[in-house]
Order: C-alpha cells, then sequence, then structure tokens
C-alpha cells in the first residue's frame, strides 16, 4: 500500500478491528471510513522482526523513541519530542508486603511533560497531525490530554483548541492557556465536550486527536506494554491494574504484548489486564459484568478522578476484547477506597498520587480480598499523572485522615 514518506516503510495499513476494513496512509484518517468505528495501526512484523533485533533498541534515546521500529515515522521524519516516556518502574516492597503479593511494581508516569502519561499518546498524534501535513488540533479533555495536546501543538507550531468540562481542576485550564491553546468550559462531562469540539473545530483545518478519533495516540500508549517488559527484563508480570477511562493504555498494552511475541522479543503468556474504575463512572466494568460486548453510556457520572470520568467510552468493544482475551478483568473501586489509596501511596511509599493512579492500588486490595490475585503473583500498578494537579482530590483525601486540619 501507498503512503507518504514522513511514515515509515512496514507500516503497512490502517485495519478496523469492528468491520474489518484496511486502509492506506495515502491520505489523513481519522477512524474508519466506512463504519466509523476506530483504527489500528498494522505493521509488518516479520520483516521487522528480520532487521530489528530487541538488542538494538536505545538508538534514538531513552524516552518512547527508543521503540521507533514500531511506531509510525519514517526515520528521517524529524519527530517534535519532549522527553515522553522512559519512566520508571519502581518497587513498592512496603505495600506488596502489607498486600502479600510476591512482587509490587508502580509504572510512575508523573515524569512525563506536563506530568501525566497522557504525554506519550499526544505526541504521537501531534506529529501524526504534522505528518497528515495538519495546522491545528482540536480534542475534548478532562484536563491531562489538554494539557499534554496544548504542550505538543506550541513545541509543534500548530494550533490548538480544547474543550473541558467546566469543573476541570483549574491547574490544567491555566497549563493549557499557558501553552498558547484555545481552551472552552463546558456544562457536563467529557462526552458533552466531544459534541461542543465537533461543532467548534470542524473542517478540514482542524485535526482531531480525541481518545480512539486517530489512529496514533494508542501508539503512543502502547509503548508503556514495551517499557514494561523491558524494565522486567522481558519477563511479563502476572498482572497489570490501569485506571481506565477511554481506554487506551489498555488497548495499547495488549497490542503492544501481542506484537512482542510476533516479534520474538517475548515468551509467549499474556499478562491479565485489569480495568479500574470507579463506582460513579464504571461503563465497562458493568459491561464487563453482564458480558456483553458494547458498553452503554453512563448516566449521571461523578468522580473526582477526571480522566476516570468517561461515560461513553468510544473503543469500548477494544477495551472489553482486551481485558477479556488476557483472562483479565474489571473492578470498580469506591470513592473513599481512592481517596484512602492515595494516602497510603503517599505515607507508605512517598508516591504523591493523582486519584486514577491510586483507583488501581484500591482494586489489587478488594482482588486480594476476593483471592483473584494470589499471594506469589507478580503486579504492576499505575500512577498516571501528578497528585499536584487534583488539589480538590487531595483536600478531600486528607480531610478523611484529620477532619480538623485541612485548611481550606
Ligand atoms: C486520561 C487518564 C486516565 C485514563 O486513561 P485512558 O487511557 O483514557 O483510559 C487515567 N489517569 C489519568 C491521570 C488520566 O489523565
Ligand atoms: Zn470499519
Amino acid at each position: 500500500m501507498s503512503h507518504s514518506p514522513e511514515f515509515q516503510r512496514d507500516l503497512v495499513a490502517l485495519d478496523c478491528p469492528a468491520c474489518g476494513g484496511s486502509f492506506d496512509l495515502s491520505q489523513p484518517r481519522n477512524v474508519c471510513p466506512g463504519c466509523g468505528r476506530p483504527l489500528v495501526v498494522r505493521y509488518d512484523l516479520a520483516r521487522i522482526r528480520a532487521q530489528v533485533p530487541r538488542e538494538s533498541l536505545g538508538r534514538y534515546g531513552t524516552d518512547l523513541w527508543r521503540y521507533r521500529a514500531v511506531l509510525p515515522f519514517a526515520p528521517e521524519f524529524a519527530v517534535v519530542r519532549l522527553g515522553e516516556g522512559g519512566t520508571p518502574l519502581l518497587p513498592m516492597a512496603r505495600l506488596a508486603e502489607r498486600l502479600e503479593v510476591a512482587e509490587l511494581w508502580l509504572k510512575e508516569e508523573s515524569g512525563n511533560p506536563t506530568q501525566s502519561f497522557k504525554a506519550r499518546g499526544l505526541a504521537l498524534a501531534v506529529n501524526g497531525a504534522i505528518a497528515f501535513g495538519k495546522r491545528g488540533i482540536a480534542l475534548p479533555s478532562a484536563g491531562n490530554a489538554g494539557s499534554a495536546a496544548a504542550a505538543y501543538a506550541a513545541a509543534a507550531g500548530i494550533g490548538c483548541r480544547i474543550a473541558v468540562p467546566d469543573d476541570t481542576p483549574e491547574p490544567f485550564v491555566l497549563e493549557q492557556r499557558a501553552f498558547g491553546a484555545e481552551v472552552r468550559l463546558v456544562r457536563g462531562t467529557i462526552s458533552d465536550a466531544g459534541k461542543a469540539i465537533a461543532e467548534w473545530a470542524s473542517g478540514p483545518d482542524w485535526w482531531n486527536v480525541a481518545t480512539f478519533k486517530e489512529p496514533f495516540r494508542l501508539e503512543g500508549k502502547k509503548t508503556l506494554g514495551y517499557e514494561i517488559a523491558e524494565q522486567l527484563g522481558w519477563n511479563l508480570p502476572d498482572v497489570i491494574l490501569y485506571p481506565t477511562g477511554g481506554g487506551t493504555g489498555l488497548v495499547g498494552m495488549w497490542r503492544a504484548f501481542r506484537e512482542m511475541f510476533e516479534l520474538g522479543w517475548l515468551p509467549g503468556r499474556m499478562p491479565r489486564l485489569v480495568a479500574v474504575q470507579v463506582a460513579g463512572c464504571a461503563p465497562i466494568v458493568r459491561a464487563f459484568d453482564a458480558g456483553e460486548a458494547r458498553a452503554t453510556a453512563w448516566e449521571g457520572a461523578v468522580t473526582v478522578a477526571s480522566g476516570l470520568r468517561v461515560p461513553g467510552p468510544f473503543a469500548d468493544s477494544l477495551i472489553l476484547e482486551a481485558i477479556r482475551g488476557s483472562g483479565g478483568t474489571a473492578v470498580a473501586v469506591s470513592e473513599e477506597d481512592m481517596l484512602d489509596a492515595m494516602l497510603q501511596l503517599s505515607a507508605d511509599e512517598g508516591v504523591f498520587a493523582c486519584p486514577e493512579g491510586a483507583a488501581t492500588l484500591a482494586a489489587l486490595r478488594a482482588l486480594r480480598v476476593s483471592g483473584e490475585v494470589k499471594p506469589d503473583e507478580r503486579v504492576v500498578i499505575y500512577d498516571t499523572g501528578s497528585g499536584l494537579k487534583y488539589p480538590e482530590a487531595w483536600r478531600a483525601a486528607l480531610a478523611r485522615r484529620d477532619p480538623a486540619g485541612v485548611r481550606s
């Protein structure tokens, strides 16, 4: 198939898992032109396998471009980069002992540009926009995605329009405006923000980089899987708990591990992928428990974990496929358990987590109680972003420890 020289030779096509369609990159593609569902990138993995041994990684740096052989761009394409990825996998020795698991690791993503793992996806999406010749990007966001998008758009010198729910924590909005983005506050959730963006940034000048509305954010998030595998010595964990909003990271890891099996980089045993949500917005957990292939929209979504307040994830079928295909599960934690897990990560391990990340620790506790995670297992949890951007959540968490001691 033909495509422009910005893309690497071994990028074969964009596939639609929903209808089986296959498309080239001779023109910009957001979603499947046939059925409107998400597109995923296909590479010629046999050819990459023959040419890129695992030992040759590192040629392009220690950030996520280390895995450039399995990313979309040609070697000559000058990517805009801010140091995304290459984050530590930290041993949580004290919590492993408390929760009685053999090994517990935390993938600490707050060291990314704009302090969250959204940088991985948006770095790829903004470079994709440039490769497609676009001069502006647009997206709805619960906070972190908008900040990352705004930073890369600033670095690339292109426009950026963001719609966020009007109760999005203020640090995000300040940051986005500082980067020169146009920001609109919208009543409701990210679903309503998505509708606002569709009107405000329509037309060919604006490239929609909403979750799964273009194929490259997934490629950026995929690097989480590559990093975890490499950081554990090419030896996958038994269980990975992921805080699931739009689901890019979960689907990305699922893709990464399958690619690595095909590349011969890993012995073939898939970790169980656990989608963690909160009780106030758990559409994936509900669909998983009911045995459904699609999720229905969650009414009245509420949680301080803004990244998990995604009532209708667009890639619901891909998320459910990754959970079931890996033998994993889906867990909803209460708001209180999530706040307590924030306190535990900070007091026991020195990690000032975002609420979404802390939810994975609360979910692990629940799975230890139910016996679904066993004492001899090796487990990975996430801190997906910095706690510093969630003053409300931290006030609420600290008030649980000491109701009198929190200044407003
Ligand atoms: C967006 C976000 C999530 C959810 O990530 P998805 O890949 O959309 O499921 C989790 N944590 C934080 C901090 C986020 O910003
Ligand atoms: Zn399709």
